[in-house]
């Protein structure tokens, strides 16, 4: 089957640093994955993980530096702002903040219906908006109030309309609960969940919240300083996490069974800078297991059972691993 999305070893590079000493850094330092219609991909990762770069990147927003994006087999990463524009249409971008996302000056109805306006899809559309209000769950009495007058979650159900509208087959989600209270969270993301059924759609969801992924992923990427450090179907990753950055993630995520919490791993909370990245396996400075092999040799991401691992120590179910024997 022809992947919807497949981006294969994408690079985004910065310029940055002094007029006389300017450098590249990798903001995103060669990730790989394929989407099939249809599907949820999550990308995980702490901020500056380069997960939103990645995300912008696919969606054209950001230019790359090395690598191809493929959408449903054209080749989209060299394409002009103008070749890009319809494809807009059928790939569309939720952005962070769900009310700082929505112009304050335009009413639910003109946000809605925006999407047409800037594509020149003619339309009925007092008629769409109304659709589009019931597909998330407002009501009409909604269409004349502004982006103020709206809840966190109701400006995310505005922000879920507007890029669903033009009946899009990918969207790709920022943080799509960010700044909601848990309870609203939920809702969110079975409106999500409910969406991607009823239309048949696929997502790439970015967050760095892992109730998130859990709720509404089929597949998942933990990424750490641009990389992409361990891939798999998210059920068997949070069943059994193998790289130590995953494990630690998943065991600083409130659990709300006592009997699922797992220990605590507690991480040096300093993510070391994209300007002075590790020697060998760039997560050893922070890594309860790392051992000499770690400082000098950078492991590939290869299968390793179930998924895709990118350590030279994986964590296995039951099994304690070597204590760190390298100075902190
Ligand atoms: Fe830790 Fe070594 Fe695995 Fe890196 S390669 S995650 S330092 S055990």
């Amino acid at each position: 089957m022809t992947p919807l999305l497949d981006v294969r070893d994408l690079q985004v590079a910065f310029r940055t640093g002094p007029m006389l000493a300017r450098r590249d850094v990798l903001g995103v330092a060669g990730v790989s994955f394929r989407l099939h219609p249809g599907e949820t991909f999550a990308l995980v990762g702490e901020s500056g993980s380069g997960k939103t770069t990645l995300a912008r990147a696919i969606n054209g927003l950001q230019p790359i530096s090395a690598g191809s994006v493929h959408f449903d087999g054209q080749r989209i990463d060299r394409l002009g702002r103008a070749a890009m524009k319809p494809l807009r249409k059928v790939m569309s971008m939720m952005f962070q903040d769900p009310v700082g996302s929505l112009s304050p000056r335009m009413t639910v109805r003109d946000l809605v219906t925006e999407p047409f306006r800037i594509h020149g899809v003619r339309a009925e559309l007092a008629a769409e908006t109304t659709r589009l209000l019931a597909l998330v769950g407002l009501n009409d009495s909604f269409a004349d109030r502004f982006a103020h007058q709206l809840s966190g979650g109701q400006a995310r159900r505005v922000g879920v309309a507007r890029a669903i509208a033009l009946n899009p087959r990918l969207v790709i989600a920022d943080e799509p609960t960010a700044g909601l209270d848990v309870s609203v969270q939920g809702e969110v993301l079975n409106l999500l969940n409910d969406l991607r059924e009823r239309l048949g759609l696929s997502m790439v969801i970015i967050t760095h919240n892992l109730h998130v992924v859990h709720h509404v992923a089929d597949r998942m990427a933990v990424m750490y300083l641009g990389r992409f450090v361990e891939t798999g179907q998210t059920d068997a990753v949070f069943r059994a996490p193998a790289h130590p950055y995953t494990a630690a993630l998943l065991s600083a995520n409130p659990e709300p069974d006592p009997d699922k919490a797992r220990e605590r791993i507690a991480l040096p909370a300093e993510v070391p800078s994209l300007l002075a990245r590790p020697a060998g396996c760039e997560f050893h400075t922070r890594c309860p297991w790392a051992q000499a092999r770690c400082r000098t040799e950078a492991p590939e991401m290869r299968p390793h059972g179930d998924r895709h691992l990118a350590c030279h120590f994986p964590l296995a179910p039951g099994a304690r691993p070597p204590e760190r024997d390298i100075p902190t």
